[in-house]
C-alpha cells in the first residue's frame, strides 16, 4: 500500500549513494572508522591491551613473548609484515599438483589438527620453496596461510639488510615475537638465499648478526614444540644455501614451471576477469606456444593482451566509450604477444635441476 511506499522512499532517501551517482556523503567513512578502531585493537592486544576504557585495571602485564622487543619494532612488523590479503584456496595455484598434495599433507593438516598430528606425525617448522622465479612460491605460501588459518608474514629477505640498515637483527627478532603472538602463523621468507648463503659469513659484521639471529629464532621455533610456526624459505638460488642452513629446512620441495595445462588454468583464471573471444583451440594454441613461460610471464602476458583493446582507441574513444563497448580481447591479439622471450632462460633452467640434484628434494 502507500504507506509501505513511503517507507521504501524513506528508506531509499537515506542510502548513501545511488546507482550511479558519485555522491559523497558528509557523514564521515564508517567503515575507515571501523578500520582504524580495528588496527588499534590489534595493536593494543599486541602491545598486551593498554587500559580499556572504563575500567580501572591500568596494570595490565604486555605479552610475555613481546618482553625486550622495541614497540617500534612490533609496530614496523605489524604494519609491514603482517599480511592482511584476501583468503586463498588452492584452486588459485594452478598446476604443482605434487607439491599441492604433499603441501596439504605434511603442512596444512597438521597446522588444523595439532592434537591428532603430535609426536611422528609432528608438523615440519621449517619448508623451502625452490625453483624458478614467477612460479607460484609466495601464491603457495599464502595459500597454506589461509587453508590453515594462520596469520601471515611475509618479507623478502634482502629487505633485511637494505630498506632496515642497522636494524635487522632487531627486525627478525620482532617478526618472530609477533608471529608467536598470533599462533597459528607462517612466516615467508622471500630470496632467503640472500639471508642464508655461504657468502654471508664473509660480509661485514650486520649481515652476520642477522643470520646469526635468523637461526637462532628458527632453531627456537623448531624445538618449543607448543608453538605453531611454520618458516617457508623460498629461493630461485638454492645452490648457494650453506649446509648448516639447509639442514634447518627439513622439507624441501621443487617448484617447477607450470606445464600447458597449469598455464592454460593461469590465462583461463586471468580472463576470467574481463571479456575475450577465444576457442578451446586457440587457447590450446597459445598454450602450447608458451612452453618455458613461467606463472608470472602468462600473467605479464594476459595483462598486455588486456591492453590491446585499450590500444587500439584513441583517447577521445576512450573517455566516451562505456565500459561494456570495450572490444573483447582476442586470439589475434594473443598471437602479437608471446613470442616474447620466458623470463627464465635454458641455462637458468639446467641449474635449478642441477641444483635440483644437489639439494636432495626431501618431502
Ligand atoms: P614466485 O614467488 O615463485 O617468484 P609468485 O608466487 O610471486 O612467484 O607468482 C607471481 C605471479 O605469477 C602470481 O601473482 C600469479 O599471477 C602468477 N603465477 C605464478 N605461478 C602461478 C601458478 N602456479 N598459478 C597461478 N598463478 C601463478
Amino acid at each position: 500500500g502507500s504507506s509501505s511506499y513511503g517507507n521504501a522512499k524513506k528508506s531509499l532517501g537515506s542510502t548513501r549513494r545511488g546507482l550511479n551517482s558519485k555522491f559523497i556523503p558528509p557523514i564521515p567513512n564508517r567503515e575507515e572508522e571501523q578500520d582504524s578502531v580495528t588496527m588499534n585493537a590489534v595493536t593494543k592486544s599486541v602491545f598486551g591491551g593498554g587500559k580499556p576504557s572504563g575500567s580501572n585495571n591500568s596494570e595490565e602485564p604486555t605479552d610475555e613473548r613481546l618482553k625486550g622487543i622495541e614497540p617500534k619494532m612490533i609496530e614496523l612488523v605489524m604494519n609491514e609484515i603482517m599480511d592482511y590479503g584476501p583468503q586463498m584456496t588452492w584452486d588459485d595455484v594452478a598446476g604443482l599438483e605434487f607439491a599441492k598434495k604433499t603441501i596439504k599433507e605434511i603442512v596444512v593438516w597438521p597446522m588444523l589438527r595439532p592434537d591428532i598430528f603430535t609426536g611422528l606425525r609432528g608438523p615440519p617448522k621449517g619448508l623451502l620453496l625452490f625453483g624458478p622465479p614467477g612460479t607460484g612460491k609466495t601464491l603457495i605460501g599464502k595459500c597454506i596461510a589461509s587453508q590453515s588459518k594462520s596469520t601471515f608474514f611475509s618479507i623478502s629477505a634482502s629487505s633485511l639488510t637494505s630498506k632496515w640498515v642497522g636494524e635487522g637483527e632487531k627486525m627478525v627478532r620482532a617478526l618472530f615475537a609477533v608471529a608467536r603472538v598470533h599462533q597459528p602463523a607462517v612466516v615467508f621468507i622471500d630470496e632467503i638465499d640472500s639471508l642464508l648463503s655461504q657468502r654471508s659469513d664473509g660480509e661485514h659484521e650486520a649481515s652476520r648478526k642477522i643470520k646469526t639471529e635468523f637461526l637462532v629464532q628458527l632453531d627456537g621455533a623448531a624445538t618449543l614444540s607448543e608453538d605453531r610456526i611454520l618458516v617457508i624459505g623460498a629461493t630461485n638460488r638454492p645452490q648457494e644455501i650453506d649446509e648448516a642452513a639447509r639442514r634447518r629446512f627439513v622439507k624441501r620441495l621443487y617448484i617447477p614451471l607450470p606445464e600447458s595445462a597449469a598455464r592454460k588454468q593461469i590465462v583461463l583464471n586471468l580472463l576470467s576477469q574481463q571479456k575475450y573471444h577465444l576457442s578451446d583451440q586457440e587457447l590450446d594454441f597459445i598454450c602450447q606456444k608458451t612452453d618455458g613461460y613461467s606463472g608470472a610471464d602468462m600473467a605479464n602476458l594476459c595483462r598486455e593482451a588486456a591492453l590491446g583493446p585499450i590500444r587500439s582507441m584513441d583517447f577521445g574513444e576512450i573517455e566516451s566509450i562505456s565500459a561494456d563497448q570495450v572490444r573483447p580481447i582476442t586470439f589475434r591479439i594473443l598471437k602479437m604477444l608471446y613470442h616474447k622471450k620466458a623470463s627464465v632462460s635454458n641455462k637458468d633452467l639446467d641449474l635449478y635441476i642441477s641444483g635440483t640434484i644437489h639439494m636432495v628434494v626431501l618431502v
